[in-house]
Order: structure tokens, then sequence, then C-alpha cells
């Protein structure tokens, strides 16, 4: 049977999926919803349309519709890049020797260099048939900034990126992809907001984080008539959008008869994660079938195996709804990981239920060891794996090395989110043996979890 297998199993355009699915409608316990700081109160879409726009508050408040169509223009744009390719990781079995059958699904085909083009489009989408102007938004290692600019570019919408500092010294040419696409582009703290002032103020010099920039980002899309704020991970209508990942992986392998066993991920704010899982959950939640999740989170910011599950901001400034996920604490600040896609220090509140309910397992690893298992990926797989995705690389390696201790042959499939080419200092920094893992003590993760808001 397994010879049958090609290497990479492509659908053809018209099995796309023509719905998201949203796996809150099988879930026996909710996620929290997002409350308003003011009053302590869910918010509601009144409040959250002055953030969001309104198509995208709606997917946002949703508990109950399990299949939500996909829009014909947002197809005809995926139709560009998708269906992406669901690869059979023959050569990796081969060199680590295990009875495993591993599979990956390759979300790395695109300008942007990962799987945030999938919700990007749609969110300009929503923005562009509400009539508005544009929409800001944060953007930290800088896949999320230019999957916006070219999603926008595509409906002639503004795109206003506020880009850590960070990021935006360190890469000049991320920097030069989203100029090309049209977008304005900020470092972030600047002094062009007034949240962004303040920051300056308390911590000069300070190179910025993705909480500060969203802050930013946010009020930015507040202060401007026509503008709204979108955001690249986190949320529920981003996990949503991205069950396109999930849904074509099962079509996909049910087309050959395929079972993962094991099913990986890595979790920065739990978009592709969630994306990937989401359709096998829904089976699990069902009674249908059984899988085990694992999230994989850096050791340097490990929200769900080291944070508390509470209502927390989801930003620096303090202007964004609060959530209840599992955090390090919004004034959490992670060593400078060069998995900047996985710096966050919050995560979804649909994987916080799910990891909450034991659903999903979480694991953290160290990036020295991450960005081992992605140069031996790279080397028999050929693709330069992103060091977000490597994280999810390293765990399925792990679980086919144990296979190959006790014999098993299990399916193991795991999302690869992205290519690394703008991310070669970080591969300069292992190829040169200068490269470090920390991880943060407890007293350090106490400090921040102390400053939650007491709800
Ligand atoms: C942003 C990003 C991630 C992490 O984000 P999630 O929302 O957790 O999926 C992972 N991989 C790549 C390549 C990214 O750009």
């Amino acid at each position: 049977m397994s010879e049958k297998i090609p290497y990479k199993i492509y659908l053809d355009e018209n099995e796309l999926p023509t719905e998201w699915y949203n796996v809150r409608a099988d879930m026996k316990n909710k996620p929290a919803p997002l409350l308003n700081p003011a009053t302590g109160k869910p918010c509601t879409a009144e409040e959250l349309s002055h953030v969001f726009c309104d198509e995208l508050v709606k997917q946002e408040l949703d508990d109950t519709t399990a299949n939500i169509p996909i829009p014909a223009e947002i197809r005809e744009f995926y139709k560009m890049y998708r269906p992406a390719p669901l690869v059979r990781a023959y050569c990796l079995e081969k060199k680590l020797g295990t009875p495993a059958k591993i599979y990956y699904k390759f979300e790395g085909n695109n300008t942007s260099g990962s799987h945030k083009l999938n919700s990007a489009i749609a969110q300009a989408y929503y923005a562009k048939k509400q009539g508005l102007k544009g929409v800001t938004t944060e953007t930290g290692a800088g896949q999320w900034g230019t999957a916006l600019s070219m999603a926008c570019s595509y409906f002639d919408l503004d795109c206003q990126v506020y880009m850590v500092k960070v990021s935006y010294e360190q890469k000049p040419f991320r920097r030069e992809v989203i100029r090309t696409y049209g977008a304005k582009i900020t470092p972030s703290p600047s002094e062009t907001t007034e949240v962004g002032r303040k920051i300056l103020a308390e911590f000069p010099g300070t190179g910025g984080s993705l909480g500060c920039a969203i802050s930013e980002a946010v009020e930015a899309a507040t202060k401007q008539e026509g503008y709204r704020y979108v955001l690249g991970s986190v949320l529920n209508q981003v996990l949503l959008h991205q069950t396109v990942i999930g849904l074509e992986t099962m079509t996909a392998m049910d087309k050959y008869g395929i079972k993962p066993d094991v099913i990986i991920g890595c979790a920065g704010g739990g978009s592709n994660l969630g994306g990937l899982i989401s359709p096998f959950m829904g089976r699990k939640l069902r009674g249908e079938a059984d899988y085990q999740f694992i999230a994989v989170e850096p050791a340097s910011c490990p929200s769900l195996t080291r944070g508390s599950y509470v209502y927390d901001f989801c930003d620096t400034g303090h202007v964004c709804p609060l959530a209840k996920m599992y955090t390090l604490g919004s004034e959490f600040m992670p060593s400078p990981n060069h998995a900047g896609g996985l710096r966050y220090h919050g995560m979804s509140s649909i994987l916080s239920q799910l990891y909450d309910d034991k659903l999903i397992e979480a694991r953290s690893v160290e990036q020295t060891a991450v960005f081992e298992a992605a140069q031996a990926f790279a080397r028999v797989e050929g693709i330069l794996p992103a060091p977000e995705s490597s994280h999810a690389i390293k765990v399925a390696i792990d679980e086919a090395l144990k296979c190959k201790e006790t014999g098993e042959e299990k399916t193991i499939l795991f999302g690869l989110t992205g290519t690394g080419y703008f991310d070669m200092y970080a591969y300069k920094a292992f190829n040169d043996g200068t490269m470090s893992d920390y991880i943060p003590t407890d007293e350090e993760i106490a400090k921040s979890l102390a400053k939650t808001p007491k709800i």
C-alpha cells in the first residue's frame, strides 16, 4: 500500500475546500469570550466593530456554525498558491531509519513564505467588501506583514504595518518585500502614536515587541476614518481561515486511506496548529476517530507548558480586549529567540481551552536542538525550513525516533509552515556555533504573571 503513495500529494484546484470549519461548534467547553477591560463584561459585536471589520466580528463571536462558506473571491486567490502539497517525507524516514511514516503539509509555496496568507487574503477581502480605505497591523518576524501587504495590494487597500523595531533593523529584505507590495511600514515603537511615545519615554532605546506593535496598530486604526485593525494569529477568526490547511490535508489523506496517529505543529499564537488540527479535532470531538495532537513551543517563550490559564491583556499598551488564554503575562519579554513568529506571550483561546481539556499536548524545545532538526531536514528533504516550522520538525523527528526504538509504524503528520530564507542570521548563528538557549526562570515568569488583571 505505502509504495503507492506519491512523494507529493497534490489535490486538484476543484478539491479546494468551499467552507472553513469552525471547531468551536463541536467543542463542549467553548473558548472563553473576549472581555471589555473597562466593564469586565464580554465584548459585544458593536464594541468589536470599532476595531475589526463587521464580517470578521461575526466570525470571531460565532461558536455554533460548523461550516462557514469561503467567498468565491477568496477561493480564486487561494487558487494562485493552493492546494498546498502534502509531502511524504520518504527521504527523512530513510535517513532516520524509522518504521514511522512521516508526512508534512507545506505552506511555504508563496512569496510571504508562510501560511499567513490564508488569513490575510480573507481579512483584506472583508475589509474591502465593507468599503474601508485600509487596514493597520503589526508584524514581528515579518511574515504576517508580507502576507497582508500582498493581500491588500490584490484588493487595492491601503496597508499600514508596524514592524517590531529589532526585526525592522535585522531583516531589511523582509521590509523591502513589504514595500514592494505597497504597504507603509513603520518601526515600532514609534513617535507616530500616543502609545508608542509613551512606551519610548518609559523604555528609551527599546527594540520593541509584538505587544507594543499591536498597541500602536490598534491606535492607528481607531484614529483614522475608514480603517480597521487586523491580526495575523491568536484570534478565533484567524484559526478559522487557517482550517483550509487541515481540510486540504484531510481530503488528501482520506483519498489515499491514510490515517495520522500523531499530528504536530508549532504554536506561536496558535493559528497554523489550530488550522491544521481543527478538522481532525472535529472528528475526535464527535467520537469518530482518535488522534494525538502535539503543540510545540520554544523553551524561551513557553506559554502552554509554563504559563497560566487566565484572562490577560493581548498587548503591552492594554488597548485590546482581554482574552482568557495560557499566558506568560503581557509584560513577559521573551529572550531574542530566532523564531520571531513564536514569541507571543499568549495563546489562542481555542487551543488554550482544548489544552485545558487535555485534548492536545504541548512540548517546549530549545532552539539549538530546533536548528539541528532544521539542518537535518533541509539536507534530506531539500526545503530550507523557517525556524518556527522547525519546532514541529524537531518533535516529528523525536516521535519518529521513538518508533525506531519500539518498532511501531506510526503515521506522523506535521505542519511545515514556511521557509527560512529571511532567517539567515539565525542559521549563521547556528552554523557559527554561537547560538544560545535561553530559558526563563520561574521567578521571571511569576513576575510577569503577577501583573495579569484580576478577573
Ligand atoms: C507566524 C508563523 C508561525 C506561528 O504562528 P501561529 O499563529 O502560531 O501559526 C509559524 N510559522 C511561521 C512560518 C510563521 O510565519
